[in-house]
């Protein structure tokens, strides 16, 4: 926690007015029960009693449900192209979970690997990540199972930590360093903060009761993957409706769709899901037409695809597909079901 400062919790409505100078402000807001990130409106701070995590993970900031990659215009002489207005406003992202933050990794490299998408990446690189330590974490999470944790700080700029009258403040990326330092709002935490910080994330660690065994799904994965019977049992109730990928912080896919009428019409990406059927159905049908196969396409990408392409596995533990499923389905029971390599039938 070295060079920590701390901020007065009746100073952090004046410390994100400062950073809404510089940034687009967002924090968490709630409406009709649900939380989501929505522009900051310059006063309440009343989240940090009832916050738990947003509805949609942050990845929607980055990776919108539906945007226009460009416009499409007809005349004379051709088609025209253009990209939507260049928008160079800095984003200051405040109360961001740890799991959340973590997905921001996993995505990243993606966007960036194979090729770089700039619609993802410019976003990232005008943003600003402020964290938020988990003090009251759902019955759902398990980011201690994934290398994670209620106070981790891996793809975060600045970490808070709610400590009782005031927040402590850590700067963890450069820039978020940067931000850091030297502000006036903020004053050096002391040694008695620092290890108030450290009890208050014991403690929030200690509140995450789900665990499961994660070190060596990868391979008890491979052993069951031709095991279709397995399969069809875990997949019985999956009702193959999405929520679990659209709203899974690390889910990445999306569709492509030109729409034209008369001369006028756009290039626009959406979302979409493995667990639907028509997932993939162009250029021709989709391969995974038994639901059995879906599934196990959701599970195995995020255990087993991925890790042996980035060493990394992309769950973070959020629970939202365990919390928003409108089936009980259930990933860490699928994980605790996973026969042991050997007594796989392959
Ligand atoms: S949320 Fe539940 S029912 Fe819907 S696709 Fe995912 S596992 Fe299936
Ligand atoms: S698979 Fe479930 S728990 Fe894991 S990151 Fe996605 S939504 Fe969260």
């Amino acid at each position: 926690m070295a060079d920590s400062k701390k901020v007065r919790k009746e100073d952090l409505a004046g410390l994100l007015t400062e950073w809404s100078r510089d940034y687009a402000v967002l924090a968490p807001s709630r409406a009709d029960g649900v939380a989501r990130m929505a522009a900051w409106d310059g006063e309440d701070i009343s989240f940090l009693d009832w916050y738990r995590n947003t509805i949609n993970p942050v990845k929607s900031l980055f990776l919108p449900p539906v945007e226009e990659m460009f416009s499409i215009s007809r005349n004379e002489r051709g088609h025209r192209i253009e990209l939507p207005p260049k928008d160079d406003t800095g984003c200051l992202v405040f109360g961001v979970r740890p799991c959340d933050a973590r997905s921001l990794i996993l995505l990243d490299v993606v966007f960036e690997d194979a090729y770089e998408d700039p619609y993802y990446l410019d976003r990232r690189r005008r943003s600003i990540v402020v964290g938020l330590c988990c003090t009251n974490p759902c019955d759902s999470c398990f980011c201690t199972s994934v290398d994670s944790g209620p106070a981790a700080t891996a793809g975060m700029d600045i970490m808070f930590t709610d400590i009782g009258d005031n927040l402590l403040v850590e700067g963890i990326s450069r820039k978020g360093k940067e931000l850091v330092a030297g502000n006036a709002t903020l004053a050096k935490a002391t040694r008695t903060d620092e290890n108030r910080a450290r009890k208050i994330r014991l403690a929030a660690e200690k509140k995450i009761t789900r665990k499961i065994d994660t070190g060596d799904s990868k391979e008890r994965l491979l052993a069951v993957f031709e095991d279709e019977s397995f399969w069809q049992q875990v997949s019985a109730k999956c009702v193959s409706c999405g929520v679990c990928t659209l709203l899974c912080p690390t889910c990445y896919c999306f569709d492509i769709n030109d729409a034209m009428t008369g001369g006028e019409g756009s290039r626009c990406r959406s979302l979409d899901s493995c667990a639907f059927s028509s997932y993939t159905k162009m250029p021709m049908e989709n391969p995974r037409a038994d639901k059995w196969r879906r599934v196990r396409n959701k599970l195995c990408h995020k255990y087993e695809f991925y890790p042996m392409l980035f060493d990394n596995i992309a769950c973070t533990g959020c629970g939202r597909c365990i919390r928003l499923c409108p089936v009980n389905w259930d990933i860490t029971q699928v994980l605790d079901s996973l026969p042991a390599k050997h007594e796989s039938k392959i």
